[in-house]
Parts: structure tokens; sequence; C-alpha cells
């Protein structure tokens, strides 16, 4: 890596001038491939995130570059969520962004991504977007879109790269990007993991010692489930549900396998197990692949997923 620090672009004409000064660099762009590709983050930035930076670095090749957003977004919080204590750290965002040969970091104020206050035009996620983390983050999806069409506006770029980790987000970015026919490929990176199995988030920071081995449930579920695939999505389901219900001070949201590509029932074929639960006052999403057998079709809500001590209507009441 080349270790030379990005450039930081603060406002919309900064990086405007700093995206043209990119196509000054390489006139023949669109002749030999030499891409720009994104990276949208919240900064915060941790091993996850670098996997997402070395992903964009080889996307981008050696005559390419990488952006990195930096900018968290008060769209996308509801009323009550972490929005004013969400973790702050540009320093080492920045020093992470030289490490991996970033060449632009692009972290604006919310006074200069919505210069109007609240807009009045936003994207509308669609069905997909309104149910899981939908339901459970009423407006979340809403605000991501809006902010991700705004930023691959302003980027121009030919790839941006997305998380596995947020699966339904990733989902709902491709299916934008496909209705609004925004002319970007979005790229998917696998989850990173610590060693222990919990997905790494930013938000980890806030769980104690006591709620990371709670935490920790999470992801076993995942991993129980997942090793039942080939006997179909009841299976996967029951397992996972065995180790939710063992540790009883994890607050289930959902646990459901789904179709990867809109979030409803999973046929046979590649499919997600994913859940949603609070340790404490942190907030846990998760998932991992399955592939369902063929003569295993798992069709309608009631086969699709539930909380963890219900079905879908103790879901939907709870919260
Ligand atoms: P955030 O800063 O949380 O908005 O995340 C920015 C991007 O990093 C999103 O595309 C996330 O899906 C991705 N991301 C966050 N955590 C991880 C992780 N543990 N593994 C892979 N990607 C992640």
């Amino acid at each position: 890596m080349s270790g030379e620090p990005p450039r930081l672009a603060t406002t919309r004409a900064e990086l405007a001038e700093a995206r043209a000064a990119l196509d000054r660099e390489v006139p023949d762009r669109g002749a030999r491939p030499a891409p720009v590709v994104l990276v949208p983050t919240m900064g915060a930035l941790h091993a996850g995130h670098e996997r997402l930076l070395g992903a964009a670095r080889t996307l981008a090749g050696p005559r390419g570059s990488v952006i990195v957003s930096i900018f968290v977004n008060p769209l996308q919080f509801g009323p009550a969520e972490d929005l004013d204590r969400y973790p702050r750290t540009l320093e080492q965002d920045l020093a992470m962004c030289a490490r991996e040969g970033v060449r632009l970091v692009f972290a604006p104020s919310a006074a200069e991504i919505y210069p109007g206050g609240q807009p009045e035009v936003t994207v509308d996620p669609g069905p997909a977007g309104r149910v899981f983390e939908g339901e459970f983050r009423p407006g979340f999806f809403g605000g991501v879109l809006t902010v991700v069409l705004k930023l691959l506006h302003l980027t121009r770029p030919a790839i941006a790269v997305f998380g596995q980790k947020d699966a339904q987000q990733l989902a709902l970015v491709r299916r934008m990007v496909t209705d609004l026919n925004v002319d970007v490929v979005i790229e998917p990176v696998p989850t990173v993991r610590d060693a222990d199995g919990l997905a790494i988030s930013s938000r980890n920071r806030y769980l104690s010692a006591a709620g990371r081995a709670v935490a920790l449930a999470l992801p076993r579920a995942l991993r129980a489930g997942q090793a039942r695939a080939a006997e179909g999505g009841p299976a996967v389901l029951a397992a996972a549900r065995a180790v939710l219900r063992a540790e009883p001070a994890l607050a289930v949201d959902y646990l459901a396998v789904v179709d990867p590509g809109t979030f409803g029932p999973a046929g046979p074929g590649p499919a997600l197990l994913v859940a949603a639960a609070k340790a404490g006052a942190t907030r846990l999403i998760d998932n991992v692949p399955v592939v369902l057998p063929a003569q295993d079709a798992v069709t309608g809500d009631a086969a699709t997923g539930d909380a963890a001590t219900g079905g879908p209507a103790a879901d939907a009441a709870d919260h």
C-alpha cells in the first residue's frame, strides 16, 4: 500500500474539484480500465471496513482510484437511536485509508449533504424496505437509499462496494440501482468476524464483557442453523431457535430464512438466514448464507421466519 495520505474533501465543492482532478489524471479512463470505486461508510472504521477498502483497491486496479465517504447520515437514524453518540474517529479513519491506498476521503457535515434541511424528495425503498430491519427501524432504508443515491451522484463511481453484513441494505441498494437505472456496479464483500464469531460492527464497542458473551449467541445460532441447511428451511430455523432459547438475555427481534434479493420467502438454492437481536442496549444484526435443497422450497410467512419465541404475529405485536 502506498501509505500516502488521501486527499480530504469536506464540502461538495472540494469533492467536485478533487473528483475532476481524478478524471484529469486518467484522461482515457473510458478506453482502458481505471475505475473509480466508492466505499460508503459512517466512519469509526474497523477490520470489516478494512476488508471493503482492500476489495475496492483490488477492483480499482493499478490505474483506478478508491474514494471513501464518511458520513453519519441523520436521515437513517430514528429519534430514539444513537445519532449523537455514534462513534466518530476521523484521524484513525484517515490513517486506515492511507494504509489501504485510498485516494480521496469525502467527510461532509450534515448541512453539506442536506443544505435545505430535511429533503422533501427521498427514495422509497419499496416493500422489501418495510420488512425485517425496515419494520424495526421505520424510515431507515429510505434514509439509507437517499444518501447512497446522493453519494453516487456526487462521487460518480463505476463501482460501489457494500458489506454482506448488512444484507438487506445490499439487496435494496442493488434494487434501487436496477429500478432507477443508476450507472454503477454494486460489489458485495463477505462479513468480517472477530475470532469469537461476532460480526464486527462500530456499535460492538458499546458492549460490556458480559454483554458480548450474551451477543455471541447470535452468531452461534446462525452457525447452528447453517449446519442444517441440507435438511431445509424449517430445520435451519429450529436449530437456530434452539440456540437462541438457551440465551434468554438476548432479546431477538427476528430470525428468518429469506431470499437474498427480495427478502421474501426463500425458494430452493441460495438463501440467507438473517437475525437481529439486542444484548442490553446494543442492537446486533447478522446473517449467514445457506443453500436450501431442491425438494424443500420454504414458502409462506409461517415457514419463512419468526421471532425466537413465537411466529410472525408475535414478532409484530412485541414491537
Ligand atoms: P457502516 O459504516 O456501518 O455504515 O458500514 C459501511 C459499510 O461497511 C457497509 O457496506 C457495511 O455493510 C460494511 N460493513 C460493516 N461491518 C462489516 C463487517 N463486519 N464485514 C463486512 N462489511 C462490513
